[in-house]
């Protein structure tokens, strides 16, 4: 057991007085290109890391649900598995759980859909750093999803987890984020990237092998203060910019459903702002499906600028990056050895990542904790992101 298995288990003997009946862990996750696409219907190509959030838990016979996290301290949560099914899925029941509306929201939203769940028992402990764009709310919810078909012998599927996880993070939650994150965390694999299709759910592993290079995670600090309120602004720009679209006569579910021969009539169909938040979805689209070919045929350098123009698009069209974003990418990018580096995650802050030869990142992480320091005032943490196993991956 590592580490934080054991804490969690640690701490699930403290509080409960009594010995877990399993342990797991769901992943985490990084996404290597095709930003803000998610919700437009286009293509991303995430992979699953080996940080990730790990549970200690048990079944309990008289519906009694407790939670707790080492993450988090304080008591245990504590509610059951009646009141569950009685609450409406509405952000505002689910409030005064705190952290514990991730894992309630599933459980929650797994009864809604008909699976039997009792009392229950979970003890958590995280390896992500939280709110950076990682994922680590997803990677708890695809968690509880793991822990609650294992201890109620329910039958669930990879993507019926993911799509229940989404379901809990919108409705219960309230943040309103697309399928990739819940997808990855619940069926990534290990040494594999995933090229997902939002719209269809069709995807395909891809071994990720940067060859003589790595990838770092390079986490701002700065916390994503603005990322709520303008994540939902793009959304509803995107929306209006499909709108006047097919207005003018395209007829498009998706965004992404646009080719690069269609960019020139957005170029005409709408205003300003707007144009260019379309134009970053269709080209993101478009990158990521050249990403995906370059990573298959293991041109590294190709995947490289293709991160660096997803960067670029992302700050100008877009406009999600910021300040701290556009310092650490930058620094990155200065450095010998960077084939590519771009924010990764919802911007305005989180991480980025940057693919670096391997005898290059030791130097690498030096200049740029350095520069981004004197840019920003803030620390940096880099590291070298490993890929690992979701719960979902091997059905
Ligand atoms: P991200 O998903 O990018 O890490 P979010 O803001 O979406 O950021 O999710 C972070 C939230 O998820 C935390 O504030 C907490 O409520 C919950 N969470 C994640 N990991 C844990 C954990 N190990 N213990 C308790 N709560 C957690
Ligand atoms: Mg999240």
């Amino acid at each position: 057991m590592n580490e934080y298995a054991l804490r969690a288990s640690d701490l699930f003997k403290t509080c409960f007085r009594k010995s877990p009946e399993t342990v797991l862990f769901a992943p985490g996750r990084v996404n290597l290109i095709g930003e803000h696409v998610d919700y437009n219907g286009g293509r991303v190509m995430p992979c699953s890391l080996s940080l990730g959030t790990y549970a200690a838990a048990a079944r309990r016979n008289d519906g009694v649900i407790r939670l707790v996290s080492v993450d988090m301290g304080g008591a245990a949560v504590e509610t059951t598995s009646e009141e569950l099914a009685s609450l409406p899925c509405v952000p505002l029941s689910f409030a005064r759980f705190g952290w514990a509306e991730y894992p309630l929201g599933v459980a929650a939203k797994l009864i809604e859909n008909g699976f039997c769940i009792g009392g229950f028992e979970m003890a958590v402990c995280g390896s992500l750093p939280r709110g950076s764009g990682l994922s680590s709310s997803a990677s708890l919810e695809v968690l509880t999803c793991a822990v609650l078909k294992e201890l109620f012998f329910i039958r669930l599927t990879g993507e019926q987890a993911a799509l229940i996880s989404l379901a809990a993070e919108r409705d219960c939650a309230g943040v309103n984020c697309g399928v990739m994150d819940q997808f990855i965390c619940a069926k990534g694999r290990k040494d594999h990237a995933m090229l997902l299709d939002t719209h269809t759910l069709s995807n395909e592993y891809l071994p990720f092998d940067l060859k003589d290079a790595e990838l770092l995670i390079m986490n701002t600090n700065k916390p994503r203060r603005l990322a709520g309120s303008k994540y939902n602004e793009r959304r509803a720009e995107c929306e209006e910019a499909l709108r006047l679209i097919n207005a003018a006569g395209l007829d498009k579910k998706h965004l992404c459903d646009i080719t690069e021969e269609g960019l020139a009539f957005i170029e005409g169909a709408l205003p300003e702002t707007l144009r260019r938040r379309a134009r970053h979805a269709v080209t993101e689209n478009i990158r990521t499906l050249k990403a995906a070919e370059a990573l298959k045929t293991g041109d590294i350098v190709t995947l490289g600028k293709l991160m660096n123009a997803s960067h670029d698009s992302l700050k100008n069209d877009y406009e999600v990056t910021g300040k701290e974003l556009d310092s650490i990418v930058y620094a990155a990018r200065d450095q010998e050895g960077v084939l590519g580096a771009r924010m990764t995650g919802a911007g305005f802050g989180g991480c980025a990542i940057a693919i670096v030869k391997k005898d290059a990142a030791r130097s690498v992480i030096e200049s740029v904790t350095a520069r981004y320091k004197a840019e920003t005032g803030l620390t940096c943490s880099i590291y070298t992101a490993k890929t690992g196993e979701a719960p979902f991956g091997k059905e």
